[in-house]
């Protein structure tokens, strides 16, 4: 007979498998389903980045096993769009590693730095592979739920002083998903702080720092001083060029943590295909218009879906950044029941809070990755429903 590994029996229900089964049901029926619920975008990657991969391809030279800690060519032109972004200097041939998108660094960070016993702490709601990484490393996780009155910010103070005393990582998300909550360098400075007085490392997902709308600008945790000595950040190149089939990113940070990480890799893959880091190159040393344009459209359609859902009476603030809309469900109705009406009444899909960690209870995500008409369509269905 065969049997699961326990790490595997272990990982957390899928949430979802109803909304999928109600979704294929819907769908059966006809219904013209409008999807809100994946968070990947609809547009096409720029054709400057898709030219370079094409030329890349033809190379020979391309054709071999790749370094799994990337080309040199890709962590520069990776260092240089740090430097101009952030302002942050670092040594492209020390403190970055080139990932197979950052799903594959986020899984694979623990278990180069958690024993079996160790403490992962973790934000609630939040991306799954957190909790997962820390799961197939033999890692504990200790939740910090985000709340909507510390602005979806974790807090510290309140986590005792017997997990401290086994913590390894702390996870951060800023621009989150899914609350689309940001922070500031304030928070960052005190995050650090933190972690130099209990030892910890901070893992800092930045998947949406080129997100952002109006005048906020995402900082990068490594702008904090001390940050070089306790932080590593994941950066990807998905959700800012469009680019999340082509599978890269980047981690950046302290010169050891980010090693743990590329020992890890060196031991479980040959890198990322030379062709889609020359694409990878092009991006982040080309013109950078397409990602302003990116914004704008985003942007128009956080401002319908906004605007549109406050209209209906929802409670909803504008995102600063991301492309997510995090808005509470209506009186009388729990997360998965007001997807469950949205979708049977209206046929739209929305990702039902709860699903990304118990306390996002009382909250839907929209995610952006539809046209305006389409986002305009759906809040009208919504409009005619009763709740
Ligand atoms: C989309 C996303 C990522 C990026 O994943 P890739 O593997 O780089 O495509 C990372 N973290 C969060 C929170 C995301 O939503």
């Amino acid at each position: 007979m065969v049997s699961f590994s326990e790490r595997l029996q272990k990982l957390p229900p899928y949430l979802f498998v109803e909304l999928d089964r109600m979704k294929a049901e819907v769908q059966a029926k006809g219904v013209d389903v409008i999807d809100l619920g994946v968070g990947d975008p609809d547009l096409p990657t720029p054709s400057h980045i898709v030219e370079a991969a094409v030329e890349a391809v033809k190379k020979p030279e391309n054709h071999h096993y790749p370094s799994s800690v990337g080309m040199l060519a890709f962590r520069q032109a990776a260092a240089s769009w740090l430097e101009r972004r952030f302002g942050v200097k670092v040594d492209p041939t020390k403190e970055i590693v080139t990932l197979i998108g950052s799903k594959e660094g986020i899984a694979h960070f623990p278990l180069a730095f958690v024993n079996p016993g160790d403490v992962v702490l973790v934000p609630t709601p939040a991306y799954p592979v957190y909790h997962i990484g820390t799961l197939f490393a033999g890692g504990e996780t200790y939740y910090l739920p985000l709340l909507p009155e510390n602005n979806f910010l974790p807090n510290l103070e309140s986590i005792p002083q017997e997990i401290l005393s086994r913590a390894k990582i702390l996870w951060l998300n800023y621009p989150n998903n899914p609350t689309a909550a940001v922070a500031d360098k304030d928070f960052f400075a005190k995050v650090v702080d933190f972690a130099k007085k209990h030892d910890l490392i901070v893992a800092h997902d930045a998947a949406y720092t080129e997100l952002y709308f109006d005048d906020f600008r995402p900082p990068s945790i490594l702008e904090v001083e001390g940050a070089r000595e306790v932080a590593i950040e994941f950066h990807s190149l998905s959700k800012t060029y469009c680019m999340t089939g082509w599978r890269i990113a980047f981690a950046v940070g302290n010169e050891t943590i980010v090693s743990g990480l590329t020992k890890v890799k060196n031991n479980v893959d040959s890198g990322v295909f030379q062709a889609v880091q020359e694409a990878g190159i092009a991006a982040l040393s080309g013109d950078q218009k397409c990602v302003e344009e990116f914004r704008q459209i985003f942007k128009e359609r956080r401002d319908v879906v906004v605007e549109g859902l406050k209209k209906l009476g929802f409670e909803v603030d504008p995102p600063k950044a991301t492309f997510y809309v995090w808005a509470r469900v209506p009186e009388g109705y729990s997360s998965a029941s007001f997807a469950a009406k949205l979708l049977k009444e209206a046929g739209i899909v929305v990702t039902p809070g709860n699903g990304f960690g118990e306390p996002g209870e009382g909250f839907f995500r929209i995610a952006l990755t539809v046209d305006k008409n389409r986002l305009k369509e759906a809040l009208e269905r919504i409009a005619s429903l009763k709740f």
